[in-house]
């Protein structure tokens, strides 16, 4: 049986070390129901889970994530809505574990009150993309809100239309001379909106696209090339990705059998503090052209034995799970 040590040496070994005592445990909440945007395509919106009625006492907040800790979770995920339009909830979370909060960017995270909360801002497409998306160019304001930030990235989700045309070099470059960082992922296009659609030869092209960005900005793009074929094949190893295969299922909610590798004791709580969502993205979203990059990575993550088959197969597992480390700050950039 190959072990650790038969299948990296060197560099490679010392790479592995300093992510193998990482036990990342993490869940993911909903802030609030509320947003100051409403994005064509948000899986949250178009899937009802703002419905709920949000717990509003800052006390029970503060249970709940006190019971979140004695869980196990060492990372706390805050999604929204908008998390930053509370930034008391935030606080709750920031002060008892390790947390990243999700952002559209249009509200700055007061630096003195969080001055080391990783922040990840989302960005769709390009400034014209965002406006027909998003009905607003919230980069220019995030990129002012967040400039030589060291504790935030770009959440930069890629459309099927940006792909050969420039754009993507373009928005790189920007967050670059911002001194920002960025994280690849692509439109999932949870409400059909027309001409962002993916086919087989877009997804390859942007493949290639964004092993090109790695290679020529390897000091701001924070990624990894095996994570790009993953998420634009949906093949990892000999297996396809979809629900039987998905890590981020909430875990009182998974009835798969059998059951795949999976994150353990992952957890997507709605905003009232109670209602348990199914995944980390939507109920209403089809697994099998899914592409959430989390989700993706996760799959890899949790597949440690499989990928210790080969070095190579080995050493993309170690990629992988260095990029979720830095993207999440368990580890330097
Ligand atoms: S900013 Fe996020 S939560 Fe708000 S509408 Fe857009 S995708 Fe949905
Ligand atoms: S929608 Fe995506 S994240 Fe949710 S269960 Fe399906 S594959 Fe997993």
């Amino acid at each position: 049986m190959q072990t650790v040590s038969t299948l990296l040496t060197g560099e490679w070994k010392k790479r592995y070390n300093a992510i193998s005592h990482l036990n990342i445990r993490s869940s993911i909440y909903d802030m609030t129901n509320k947003c100051n945007l409403r994005c064509k395509g948000c899986f949250f919106f178009s899937s009802d889970e703002h419905k709920l009625q949000e717990e509003t006492s800052l006390g029970k907040w503060e249970e709940f994530v006190e019971k979140e800790k004695e869980r196990g979770v060492n990372l706390a995920i805050l999604i929204g809505g908008e998390p930053t339009l509370f930034l008391d909830r935030i606080e709750a979370f920031y002060k008892r574990i390790p947390t990243y909060c999700a952002t559209n960017g249009l509200i700055k995270v007061p630096r003195d009150r969080f001055p080391d909360m990783m922040v990840g801002i989302s960005l769709w497409g390009d400034e014209n993309e965002e406006q027909v998306l998003r009905g607003k160019n919230t980069f220019g304001t995030s990129l002012k809100n967040y400039k030589g930030d060291p504790y935030t990235y770009y959440l930069y989700t890629i459309t099927p239309r940006q792909v050969g045309t420039g754009t993507i070099e373009r928005i790189i470059n920007k967050i670059s001379d911002a001194g920002l960082k960025v994280h690849l992922q692509l439109f999932s296009n949870d409400e059909d909106v027309e001409g962002f659609v993916w086919t087989p030869g877009i997804l390859d092209r942007v493949r290639d696209e964004m092993d090109d960005m790695l290679e020529r900005y390897p000091n701001t793009v924070i990624s990894s090339k095996y994570y790009h074929k993953i998420i634009t094949s949906g093949k990892m190893l000999d297996r396809t990705w979809g629900w039987m295969e998905c890590p981020s299922v909430t875990e009182p909610m998974d009835t798969r059998n059998p059951q795949p590798k999976r994150l353990i004791r992952f957890i997507r709580w709605g905003a009232d503090l109670k209602t348990t969502h199914r995944c980390c993205t939507s109920a209403t979203r089809e697994c099998s052209t899914c592409k959430d990059g989390a989700a993706h990575m996760s799959w890899v993550m949790v597949n440690k034995r499989a990928h210790m088959r080969s070095p190579e197969d080995f050493q993309h597992w170690v990629e992988v799970y260095e990029m979720f480390a830095k993207l999440y700050r368990f580890i330097p950039w």
